[in-house]
């Protein structure tokens, strides 16, 4: 085999391949898309612990639009050979994209193999059933960033809910600027913040402190940031302290290679800040990719890499949603009208199936109207 292929089928990597297979046209450019899993994951879901509805099977996006997935894991890249090994199986390339995503990092401490997670869909699968016709139980969630928030206050609802921060704030890294209205929303689901601390261990009734406090709960929740898919050290090139490949403006890593999505840093405005692991930047860095690596093989232009204006929203329960613009995240919309937005926002990342003219049409639409 050869030709383009594309490691992951997340954001990154059907978008890769969809916009691909737009500059491929009537050539017979071979384009496939490695990737261990039947469905595309619509991680921002997985909170609702609705985990079916986060599946998105990749067969009805890639079929239509001729690309090939092969279901198995890339367990080693060699770029000086062009070659990648997927289940013991050697694939040559002639460009290479690296979507392999990212996944939790988990801590180094006893009984760490009994937290719950809702960073897969099996992670939600799990904590759902455990919490399956339960009620008033007790939840702790360590870590206050988009995911750690998202699920204390999905949870709330049904049940009491402590939530852990090693900082001194809540949502250290979210910034000043929504802080105001995600405080008022713990309060009104009545969360219990703990802040300045961490788990040190975890079994099966509950999780203790730092201070050695010990908390009860049915289910502890780990949400203690992402990292780069660790087949981004098998590229020749410094990674970032997420374990990204740095990528130039064309999302190129060196030579053949290609990165999108969470193992890519790419610089995401004027000022040299880079993308955050997010879907709002693994979808047009993907498009990028995959349009760059099928017209570096064609001949054809280059387009850069130049994302939309940053935005984010966060979940907040029954307590509505926060949006957010800017890089200093302004809060623009709260309460019901935010999560009006945010509910928007999970239906939109679905992406189109079963229609080879919608997919390559919303694959060539790259960001800031940039038609690719
Ligand atoms: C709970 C949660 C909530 C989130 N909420 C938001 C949100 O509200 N907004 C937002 O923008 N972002 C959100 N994110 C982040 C967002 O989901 C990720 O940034 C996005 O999924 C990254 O897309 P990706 O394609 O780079 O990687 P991934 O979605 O991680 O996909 C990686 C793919 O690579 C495959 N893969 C992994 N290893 C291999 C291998 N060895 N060989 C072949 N294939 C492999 C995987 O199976 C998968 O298909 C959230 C994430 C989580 C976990």
């Amino acid at each position: 085999m050869s030709g383009i292929v594309i490691i992951g089928g997340g954001f990154a990597g059907i978008w890769s391949a969809a916009a691909a297979a737009r500059v491929r046209g009537d050539t017979d450019l071979n384009i496939t898309l490695v990737a261990p899993n039947d469905d595309l994951v619509l991680r921002p879901r997985l909170h609702r612990l609705l985990p079916d509805w986060s599946r998105v099977p990749l067969k009805r996006f890639l079929e239509p639009i001729g690309v090939s997935h092969l279901r198995a894991a890339v367990t080693e890249i060699d770029t000086d050979a062009h070659r990648v090994v997927a289940d013991d199986r050697p694939l040559t390339y002639e460009r290479l994209v690296v979507a392999a995503g990212s996944r939790l990092s988990r801590p180094a401490i006893p009984g760490s193999e009994l937290l719950f997670d809702i960073d897969t869909a099996e992670g939600a699968a799990r904590l759902a059933g455990r919490l399956h016709g339960m009620s008033g139980f007790r939840a702790v969630v360590v870590g206050s960033g988009f995911t750690g928030l998202e699920i204390a206050t999905e949870l709330a609802e049904r049940g009491e809910v402590v939530l852990i921060e090693r900082a001194d704030t809540v949502g250290p890294d979210l910034g000043p600027g929504p802080r105001p209205v995600i405080e008022a929303a713990l309060t009104a689901l009545g969360v219990e913040v703990r802040l300045g601390t961490t788990i040190t261990a975890v079994d099966e009734t509950g999780a203790r402190l730092l201070d050695g406090t010990r908390l009860p709960a049915e289910v502890v929740i780990w949400t203690g940031g992402m990292r780069a898919n660790l087949l981004t050290a098998q590229i020749p090139a410094e990674r970032d302290p997420l374990g990204r490949l740095p990528v130039d403006r064309r999302l190129r890593v060196q030579g053949d290679v290609f990165a999108a999505g969470d193992v890519a840093a790419a610089v995401a405005d004027g000022t040299g800040r880079h993308a955050l692991q997010s879907c709002q930047f693994a979808t047009p860095m993907g498009k990028a990719a995959g349009h760059n690596a099928a017209a570096d093989l064609l001949g054809a232009p280059l387009v850069d890499f130049t994302p939309d204006p940053y935005v984010t929203c966060l979940d907040l329960g029954s307590a509505g949603a926060v949006f957010t613009a800017g890089w200093d995240r302004q809060v623009q919309l709260d309460g019901k009208q935010g999560k009006e937005v945010k509910d928007t926002i999970l239906d939109v990342i679905h992406p189109p199936l079963d229609d080879a003219e919608e997919i390559l049409r919303q694959a060539g639409q790259q960001s800031n109207g940039v038609s690719g």
